[in-house]
Parts: structure tokens; C-alpha cells; sequence
């Protein structure tokens, strides 16, 4: 059976790539909008090497390495049993669990397939071609793809040199066309903060008229007391919008759910470009009874964040600044990153070897993911030897 569908489909593949005169029908291929043609492909970090001998470890995606929780992981299971049924529309019970959980109502809420869900429904709502979308760069790598698939252009603004966003070269970049503005806070892969004062003056020289939306995705992983309160500033101002998720912190990065915070005319805009019955049943169910499990689960995350202070104390001790002319940034974040600059391929060969993958951004610099010690441990030792 299953052969059969294959061969079939294989000769379907054969027709089409066969001479036009060959083919079934004599019409042009179809056409596809240019800003879709010519789009990068999102890169998701490599899975864990398979040539290693003993166990492979994926530091590449700021994956969560604890398994669900035992409670969330039977709710998820009980939630598949009704899966023929569709899931609730507006996914009530999750929005108010949200909106209790960050203090404001349910109408300031709307959730998405993952934040970058949530961020592909704010792009449509807000820019179209003709629109600038500002952005700091180095930052996440789904802000330029994201930007191209509505035809919007992107303005991204270079990372200063001790890796944080330039505020003021962003606030220099807005135009009477800029719609949308990207603040990664932290920023990815960089983990540098913005802090309070900072952000407060940055959004004091936006328009009124742009949307402003501060990625959160890795907040709960912030310990640093000058972070700005996202969720009062949002209430204080109706041009931002927050963006969180359930991949990173809360480990459901498999289930798809984000959620953004904002103020109610941009949460229903968005909520008018979400696919109809996006976040599924079991998703909506796991977020939820995450929620309810959220004391567990930050002790999970407060595991990581000491394992972070631990990984950066070794990294502190190895002198990288004289050895191998690289500054260890700090980072709030559950990953750090090296700017090796024409070295980061080398490196993240060398953690290949050792079977960890990381993610290499090459000609930048490498990000790794704070995972399990014993991975962790492993970049420690290539980092010490040179590699
Ligand atoms: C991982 C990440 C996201 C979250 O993506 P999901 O779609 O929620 O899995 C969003 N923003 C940044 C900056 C990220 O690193």
C-alpha cells in the first residue's frame, strides 16, 4: 500500500519535471508571490548527532530538557481520547486561565501556534508591502522570514557591540512607514536585557500609532531585578503588546501555544487573522494544567537558572576574552552565546564530535542551549581544549 502511494507520487514528480511538451496540460507553472519565492528557509536546530557513540544531547533549539510533567502529561493523554471532536474556538478555558495568571482580563488576551503564531497574526494585522518592520539584528531568526511573508521590509538595526539592541539607532530608524517594532527581551540569541528606565525612554520616542511588541519568550528565566513589569507597561501603553510562549520555560515547545498580551483592539485584530481551530485540543489542555502547575514547573526552571550561574562561572574561569578573543556576554536567559566570528563552524564541529549539536550562526557566533549538566559539561571541555 504504502508502496504504491509512493510510487504513484513519484510519478507525479517525474511528470512535472518532464519537458513542457511532455506534460499533461501546456499552461505556465504556477505563480508564486515573489516575497514568498524568494524566502530563506527557517533553519530549526539540528537534531542530536547520531554518529556519536553513547548519548547524542540537542543544545541547538533553547529546548526545555525535563520531560512534561507527570500531571500535564496525563491531561494531555486524557485530552487525546476527545480528539474527534474540534477544540473550543476561542480556547476560553486557556484565555482565562492567561489572563488570571498575568493579572489582567480576558479581552487583553490572544493566543496563537506558538509565539511565532501569535507574531505571524500581528505581522498580517499591522504591515503589508510598502511598511517597515523594525528590528534589532542579531536577533531571532524567524523576524526576517516572518517580515517577507506579508511583504513588508525589513529595517534590522545591528546589535551594539557588547551585543544589546542600539535603542537609539531604533528609535532613529522609525519612519512615517514603520508599523511594527521587534524588541527581543531578552534577545536571541544573545540572552542580553533591556532594562526598565531603558525601555521606558525607548518607548516614550515611538508613535502612538506603531505597535511595539517585546518577545518574551524567555522571561521566566530572568532573574536580573531592573527587567521591566511587560504586562503594566502594556496597560500603560496601548501600542504594546506582549509576547510569550509555552515552549521554552513551560516544555510543551512540541504542543504549539504562545500567547500575546495587549491592549483590546490589537488582541481582537489578532484574534481576526488566527487560523479557525488552530490550537488544538490537547494543546489547550496542557497549557491550562500548566498553568495550575505553575509552582512545579519553576522549580524546574529554577534548576536551570542555577545551571546557567554554574555553566557561566566556568566560562568566567577560562579566561575565553585572552585565550580565544571572545567576551562572555551575560544572559538571562536558558542559553549563552560566543561571537567566534569565522571560528563558530570549528567549534560547533568539535561539540559534533563530542555529540552535542549547537547552533551555529555562522559568521556571528554560536548559541548553546543550557541543557542536561552532563551536555552542558562536554562544551565546557571543548571550549577549555581550544578545539
Ligand atoms: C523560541 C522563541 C519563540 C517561541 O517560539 P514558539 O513559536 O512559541 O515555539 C519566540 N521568540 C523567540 C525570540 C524565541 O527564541
Amino acid at each position: 500500500m504504502i508502496r504504491d502511494f509512493l510510487d504513484g507520487h513519484g510519478a507525479v514528480r517525474c511528470a512535472r519535471q518532464g519537458s513542457a511538451a511532455e506534460r499533461v496540460n501546456d499552461v505556465a507553472d504556477v505563480r508564486i508571490r515573489e516575497a514568498i519565492a524568494g524566502l530563506p528557509a527557517y533553519k530549526a536546530g539540528r537534531a542530536a548527532g547520531s554518529s556519536f557513540e553513547g548519548t547524542a544531547f540537542k543544545l541547538s533549539s533553547n529546548e526545555n530538557p525535563y520531560p512534561p510533567l507527570p500531571g500535564v502529561l496525563e491531561t494531555a493523554v486524557a485530552a487525546a481520547a476527545q480528539i474527534n471532536r474540534y477544540p473550543d474556538f476561542g480556547s476560553s478555558e486557556l484565555i482565562a486561565e492567561i489572563a488570571k495568571f498575568v493579572g489582567v482580563g480576558p479581552e487583553r488576551v490572544a493566543v496563537g501556534t506558538g509565539s511565532v503564531g501569535v507574531l505571524g497574526q500581528l505581522m498580517q494585522a499591522t504591515s503589508g508591502p510598502g511598511d517597515e518592520v523594525v528590528y534589532a539584528w542579531r536577533s531571532f531568526e524567524a523576524y526576517p522570514i516572518i517580515t517577507q511573508v506579508v511583504g513588508a521590509t525589513a529595517v534590522p538595526v545591528p546589535l551594539k557591540a557588547d551585543e544589546t539592541h542600539d535603542l537609539d539607532a531604533m528609535a532613529a530608524a522609525i519612519t512615517e512607514r514603520t508599523r511594527l517594532i521587534l524588541v527581543c527581551n531578552p534577545n536571541n540569541p544573545t540572552g542580553e536585557t533591556i532594562g526598565r528606565a531603558e525601555l521606558e525612554r525607548f518607548l516614550d520616542q515611538v508613535p502612538s500609532d506603531v505597535l511595539v511588541v517585546l518577545d518574551e519568550a524567555y522571561v521566566e528565566f530572568v532573574r536580573d531585578e531592573d527587567f521591566p513589569d511587560s504586562v503594566q507597561i502594556s496597560l500603560a501603553r496601548s501600542n504594546v503588546c506582549v509576547l510569550r510562549t509555552f515552549s521554552k520555560a513551560y516544555g510543551l515547545a512540541g504542543l504549539r501555544v504562545g500567547y500575546a498580551v495587549a491592549d483590546e483592539p490589537v488582541a481582537e485584530a489578532l484574534r481576526a487573522c488566527a487560523v479557525p481551530f488552530g490550537i488544538n485540543l490537547i494543546a489547550q489542555a496542557a497549557a491550562v494544567e500548566s498553568l495550575r502547575s505553575q509552582d512545579a514547573l519553576m522549580e524546574r526552571v529554577g534548576q536551570l537558572v542555577a545551571e546557567r550561574e554554574r555553566v557561566y562561572a566556568e566560562l568566567r574561569a577560562m579566561d575565553l576574552p585572552g585565550r580565544l578573543g571572545v567576551a562572555v556576554v551575560p544572559s538571562q536567559a536558558n542559553f549563552f552565546w560566543l561571537r567566534l566570528g569565522e571560528r563558530s563552524g570549528a567549534f560547533a564541529a568539535a561539540c559534533e564530535a563530542m555529540g552535542v549539536t549547537v547552533r551555529p550562526y555562522a559568521p556571528d557566533g554560536v548559541r548553546v542551549t543550557i541543557g542536561e549538566q552532563e551536555a552542558n559539561d562536554r562544551v565546557l571541555d571543548v571550549l577549555r581544549s581550544g578545539f
